[in-house]
C-alpha cells in the first residue's frame, strides 16, 4: 500500500459521549478514487438486517469493519446524531440512535484507539532503536564532535 503525500490531508476532531476525543484524518481524493462504490440496489452483503440493534462499526454496504462517525451530537435525551463513514466504500449514513447502541459503538471505537496505540508505540520504540543504532555507529566511526551538540 502506497502511503499518500502528505500534503491533501485534513484532521476532524469528534468528541464522543465518554468525553474522550479522536481525531480523524482524511487523505486526499485519491482513495475515493480507488474505491469503486457499488453500485444502488444491490443486495445487502452482510445477511439480514439487525434493525434497531445494528452494529454502527459495520458498514451496511461492504461488511468493513471500520466505519466510524465523522460527527457525532446529542439530539435528544440518550439520542444521539452520529454521521457515519465507512473508509473503504465510501458509504455514509446520518441516523439517530439509541444510548445503548452509541455506547457499544464506542467501546469498538476506544479497542481501535487502544490498537492504535499499541502499535505507535511499537513503532516509536523501533523508531527510537534505529536512532540509537544509528548514533552509536556515527559515534564509532568518529563522526560526531563535541562541536556538533
Ligand atoms: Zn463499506
Amino acid at each position: 500500500m502506497s502511503i499518500p503525500p502528505n500534503q491533501g490531508h485534513h484532521v476532524k476532531r469528534i468528541v464522543l459521549p465518554s468525553g474522550k476525543t479522536i481525531d480523524v484524518v482524511y487523505f486526499s481524493d485519491a482513495v475515493s478514487e480507488i474505491a469503486s462504490p457499488r453500485p444502488a440496489g444491490l443486495p445487502q452483503p452482510s445477511g439480514p438486517e439487525r434493525d434497531g440493534d445494528p452494529d454502527l462499526h459495520i458498514c451496511r454496504e461492504c461488511a468493513s469493519e471500520l466505519v466510524y462517525p465523522t460527527s457525532w451530537e446529542e439530539s435528544r435525551a440518550r439520542q444521539w446524531r452520529v454521521t457515519l463513514r465507512c473508509p473503504d466504500c465510501e458509504w455514509t449514513l446520518d441516523a439517530v440512535f439509541g444510548q445503548d447502541i452509541v455506547d457499544r459503538f464506542d467501546e469498538v471505537l476506544d479497542l481501535g484507539t487502544e490498537a492504535l496505540m499499541n502499535d505507535l508505540r511499537q513503532l516509536t520504540c523501533a523508531n527510537m532503536a534505529e536512532e540509537i543504532d544509528r548514533f552509536v555507529s556515527a559515534l564509532d566511526a568518529g563522526a560526531i564532535m563535541p562541536m556538533d551538540f
